[in-house]
């Protein structure tokens, strides 16, 4: 099938977003907080470039302006406002412009070299406010420029036209003179000088393009910079809809395995035993695009093109310098995609750690080796996944990767996509100005890791999400009630996913646990939480009583950890079953025993998966706590109990031998305990403040 150039991406030429509506709202609310006209209209430009993806990306791009402010002293000082590393030009604010003193800026001109640590000193020495954010690692490309007002991004349409061998003589076709052309200099210093020297070659009247990285725009207004650079991208794009060439679907497998099937195998095949730490691994959380035409549209190209590179510099940082790809994964030869998966990703890592070690020791060899796990991974007739160490991480890679197939795909339309040598790639992969965007990582003891909670909209559920949402894990909340679960993933963050789980029911359990494989790539650990608490006096309670609290309580966490064990053993890299036991399993209260007996059972579960899956490294263990404010145990019945015991709430609830009351979040930082412990399992914790009756012997 052959698809003509326009139909396949929906495609309109991008139009200037400008509304003076919005334009002078922003300066009038600026004028109220110290904010002047071109300062407000400088942030209002660069959030309509941010706002747009086929302009900026996660970080990439960046603007500045020039002005005089006066400094404490009442004097005036010329600055350079630029954006700050990393930060998000969509939702920027004047704090996200710090101002740089322009004269000291100006004079490395005269340097015909300067080393990065001496750079950062004199950018940050040189701020106008010593506490403001670091500016961008293109400040000196905009301070070595004469203009107001500078504008660069790395538009998808433009990439696509100076990703070529012949980059040089398209920006020409492309763009006439209105642009200068300055060929790939690693951004920083070098770029700087070599752009300035390119603008007064040529003084081009609308601004430059950075060969296989970027464009820049130029005005004496925020708006002219700004709709310089729609227009510029606009030409870019028309250049492609009228020279593209048609671009051939290639055959696809009619049956595809579901991603929910696939994530688990590609995130078993990315992952790393710790060398250090005997049963850790080191994971990534996945991101998946599906759908995907365009892939499917470069599937006889891709083998080449995934070896071609980035298509602009910065993204080495975010998603390696190239895909990993995956044949298409059928359904019933799932075995055969598993192995093809291994395969891919340890001769990916190998690729990497040469990669390593060649252009290490051409730099003297002073460089640290980042871990040698892809970052993007294209499944044949499936679509792409992003991988990253935590989910937002995942998004960021996917986003990009997605951005990357765009670009590549219009390049080959037009000609052949070529990036920058790999040399050129490993010097900004490692440069520790691009890897200072990334922010300082600690490294969180869950990163990587994916954890399920059943119960989780509860008291105990909630605070155990929390918690390991905390320690870096990417987190599910499961709850019969939806409603509650998103109400508790909101107060965790964008990442954290609620989903509609019945754990009494089998078909519920199986779609939750296939929404969480899809969402984040798989599971490690699953805190099987939910229950609820029944009554009645052994010999004479209805079986229908009994019954339903078994449904709930025993294969309530059956149902729970089979589907879990289910997805670890498709990794193959281990994993983890907590269960919430209660101390009723051990030291049942009278008329108790429909609570306590499936509690008693599910403390026999957990041993048995403990022994049954210890030889695929899947630990399983328990807590036994008691007494914690929750819906098994309300206001209501706390203030009736006491009574009835003749004690106060506060003597009631903490009726222990250590006197102290128990809390949910005690609770979770037992399971969090039980999680990181590699060496444990069939464990029991007790939380509960010390009850002799209910000790585990
Ligand atoms: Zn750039």
């Amino acid at each position: 099938m052959v698809v003509p150039p326009l139909c396949r991406r929906l495609k309109r030429l991008m139009k200037s977003a400008w509304a003076d509506r919005d334009a002078e709202a922003l300066v009038a609310s600026g004028a109220n907080s110290g904010i002047d006209r071109d300062l407000a209209l400088r942030i209002y430009t660069t959030r309509l470039l941010g706002q747009e993806p086929r302009l900026v990306l996660h970080g990439g791009g960046n603007t500045s302006l020039k002005q005089s402010v006066r400094d404490r002293f009442g004097g005036e000082v010329e600055v350079l406002r630029i954006k700050a590393t990393g930060a998000d030009m969509a939702q920027i604010d004047a704090a996200g412009l710090p101002a740089v003193r322009l004269a000291a800026l100006r004079q490395l001109r005269a340097l015909d070299h300067i080393d990065d640590a001496e750079l950062v000193q004199i950018e940050r020495g040189n701020l106008l406010d010593p506490a403001a954010p670091t500016p961008s690692v293109e400040l000196m490309l905009h301070a070595f420029l004469p203009h107001q007002f500078i504008d660069h991004t790395h538009a998808t349409a433009v990439l696509s036209v100076i990703d070529q061998p012949d980059s040089e003589a398209k920006c020409a076709a492309v763009f006439g003179s209105r642009l200068a052309y300055v060929p790939y200099v690693m951004p920083g210093f070098g770029l700087a000088k070599s752009a300035v020297a390119a603008f007064e070659a040529n003084t081009p009247s609308d601004g430059l393009i950075l060969g296989k990285h970027g464009i820049v725009t130029f005005g004496s207004s925020a708006r002219e910079a700004y709709e310089r650079m729609i227009e510029m991208v606009t030409l870019a794009e028309d250049f492609i809809a009228r020279n593209g060439k048609a671009f051939a679907i290639a055959a696809m497998p009619r049956e595809i395995a579901p991603v929910a099937a696939v994530a688990p195998l590609l995130r078993g095949a990315c992952s790393l035993k710790d060398t250090a730490v005997e049963g850790a691994w080191q994971r990534l959380v996945l991101d998946f695009r599906g759908g995907d035409r365009i892939l499917n549209s470069c599937a006889p190209l891709l083998p080449r093109l995934a070896q071609a590179g980035v298509v602009t510099p910065d993204h080495t940082i975010r998603t390696k310098n190239w895909p990993l790809v995956l044949p298409s994964p059928q359904p019933d030869k799932l075995d055969e995609f598993k192995k093809a998966a291994h395969e891919a990703a340890g001769a990916f890592m190998r690729h990497y750690r040469d990669y390593f070690k060649r252009h290490n020791a051409r730099v003297g060899g002073i460089k640290r080796e980042l871990d040698p796990l892809p970052r993007v991974a294209m499944v044949q007739g499936l679509g792409l996944f992003g991988l990253g160490r935590s989910k937002r991480e995942a998004i960021i890679a996917a986003d990009i990767a997605e951005e990357w197939l765009a670009v590549v795909v219009d390049a080959e339309r037009i000609g052949r996509f070529e990036s920058i040598s790999e040399a050129d790639m490993f010097d900004c992969e490692y440069w520790p100005l691009e890897q200072a965007k990334l922010g300082s990582r600690p490294d969180l003891p869950l990163a990587g890791q994916i954890a399920a909670v059943t119960g989780a909209g509860g008291a105990i559920g909630a605070a155990t999400a929390k918690a390991f949402a905390a320690a870096g894990a990417a987190v599910a909340l499961l709850d019969v009630n939806l409603a509650a679960a998103q109400e508790q993933a909101k107060a965790i963050g964008p990442s954290a996913l609620a989903v509609a789980c019945d754990v009494t029911a089998a078909d519920s359990v199986a779609c939750a646990f296939t929404e969480v494989a899809a969402s984040f790539g798989g599971l490690d650990i699953l805190i099987s939480n939910a229950g609820a608490a029944w009554q009645g006096r052994i010999g004479e309670v209805g079986e229908d009583v009994l019954r339903r609290s078994f449904e709930l309580n025993f294969y309530g966490h059956q149902r729970a950890s089979q589907a879990a064990v289910k997805i670890m053993l498709a990794q193959a890299t281990g994993g983890c079953l907590l269960f919430n036991v209660s101390k009723q399993a051990v030291n049942p209260g009278p008329d108790f025993g429909p609570y306590g007996i499936p509690k008693a059972a599910a403390l026999a579960l957990m041993r048995q998966y403990a022994l049954d899956y210890g030889a695929d490294g899947i630990r399983a263990n328990a807590v036994n706590a008691d007494r914690i404010r929750s819906g098994l145990l309300t206001p209501a019945m706390i203030a009736s109990r006491s009574k009835a015991r003749g004690v106060s709430e506060k003597n009631y609830m903490s009726g222990n031998l250590l006197g102290r009351e128990v809390t949910a979040d005690d609770v979770a930082q037992a399971f969090m305990h039980q999680a990181l412990e590699l060496k444990t399992t069939a464990d029991v914790t007790t939380v509960d403040g010390g009850n002799i009756a209910a000790a585990m012997r």
